[in-house]
Parts: C-alpha cells; sequence; structure tokens
C-alpha cells in the first residue's frame, strides 16, 4: 500500500471553472477511430451505463488489453476518464489522465472511494456518454480511494481538486450513476431540455 498526493491547481483553489470532463470534437475522432474500431462510446439511453460493474478478479492480458484500449479511446474522445461500461464492458475498472500533472494516466482496478471531505465544490462537468451537456455538479473536494493497479498491487490514493472529481465521475460510472443524477433537479430540467431540442435538430 502507497498514498500520494495530488495538489489541485491554483485554479481550482480560487474556483475557477475548470475543463470539463469531455471536450470532444467531431473532427478529431474521425482521424483516428481506426486504432480501435470496436470501442464507441455508449451514450444516455444505454442500459450498460445503469448498470452496477462486477469486481475484477483476474489480472491478466485481457484486462491489460481492456485498459490499453480504454486509455486509447479517452484520448481519442479527449475525455479526462473513462469507466469499463462507456464502452460496454461491465467490469469495475476505470482510466484517466491528470491534466495538473503533466496528463499523467492511470488505470484502476476495484477502486471505491473510502474517505470523503465534507467540504465540496461545483464546477461544470460534461460526460462523454451525455454529450452536448455541461452541467454543475458539486462534489467532494478531496477524497481516498483504493484500488488496484493491473498486477492486483493494492493502491491507497488520496486525491484533491481535479483529479478528485474525476474519480468521483468515473467510480460513479461503474456503479451506474451519471452527472445527471448529482445536478440539482433544476440543471437536469435545463439539461434534459436542452438535450431534447438538439434531438429534435438532429431529426429534422
Ligand atoms: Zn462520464
Amino acid at each position: 500500500m502507497w498514498t500520494w498526493i495530488l495538489s489541485p491547481s491554483a485554479e481550482v483553489r480560487s474556483g475557477a471553472k475548470r475543463p470539463r470532463m469531455s471536450a470532444k470534437r467531431a473532427s478529431s475522432k474521425t482521424q483516428t477511430d481506426k486504432a480501435v474500431p470496436l470501442a464507441q462510446i455508449r451514450t444516455l439511453g444505454d442500459p450498460v451505463l445503469r448498470q452496477q460493474t462486477k469486481p475484477v478478479t483476474a489480472f491478466d492480458a485481457r484486462l491489460k488489453k481492456l485498459a490499453q484500449v480504454m486509455m486509447e479511446v479517452m484520448v481519442r474522445d479527449e475525455g479526462v476518464g473513462l469507466a469499463a461500461n462507456q464502452i460496454g464492458v461491465v467490469s469495475r475498472v476505470m482510466v484517466w489522465r491528470n491534466p495538473d500533472a503533466d496528463e499523467e494516466r492511470y488505470a484502476w482496478v476495484n477502486p471505491v472511494i473510502v474517505e470523503e471531505s465534507e467540504a465540496r465544490c461545483t464546477e461544470i462537468e460534461g460526460c462523454l456518454s451525455v454529450p452536448g451537456a455541461a452541467m454543475e455538479v458539486a462534489r467532494a473536494e478531496e477524497v481516498v480511494v483504493e484500488c488496484q493497479d493491473l498486477s492486483g498491487e493494492p493502491l491507497r490514493v488520496r486525491l484533491v481538486g481535479l483529479p478528485a472529481r474525476i474519480a468521483q465521475h468515473e467510480i460513479d460510472h461503474l456503479e451506474g450513476r451519471l452527472i445527471l443524477d448529482r445536478a440539482s433537479p433544476e440543471e437536469r430540467r435545463r439539461v434534459m431540455k436542452e438535450l431534447r431540442e438538439q434531438a429534435l435538430a438532429v431529426e429534422t
């Protein structure tokens, strides 16, 4: 077991708006789609996003391959994190990258939040599985996550600021929760209305 601390940037401390969880641009997607032809992001309405993922027990080549594909999809679609059920795999695996630390990347297996601060902060979040939506979500400012690496080695990690937010967002996915469930009722109504209007615009 070991611990490291990721400090929030000055921007996070001052409460400034941070980049969204996703900043997808259509142009970049087509260029690199060939790298991961089968891994399409599942979106709102797909039941797999509502499934509780299963704990991983085999730390084998398949797990490493899954993590590799997830990393590629995360980078391809310009997310900062991705949960396995977002590509249709019901395993408790998440990947993320840390914009506050030179984009360092992590693959975490069986992550669980074991401690969270009472201090909360509200930021704008987006989600690759809810394309086109951005909403205010309140989350704990600091969390402690216990998980395993791809070899099964246990890790205990304290996260602050944006990394803490990313971990909470992805662990929510692994438990079948979406940002819509975390937003206030008013935010949820506003976003659902926007999404309906987008859908209508596509149909017409
Ligand atoms: Zn998401």
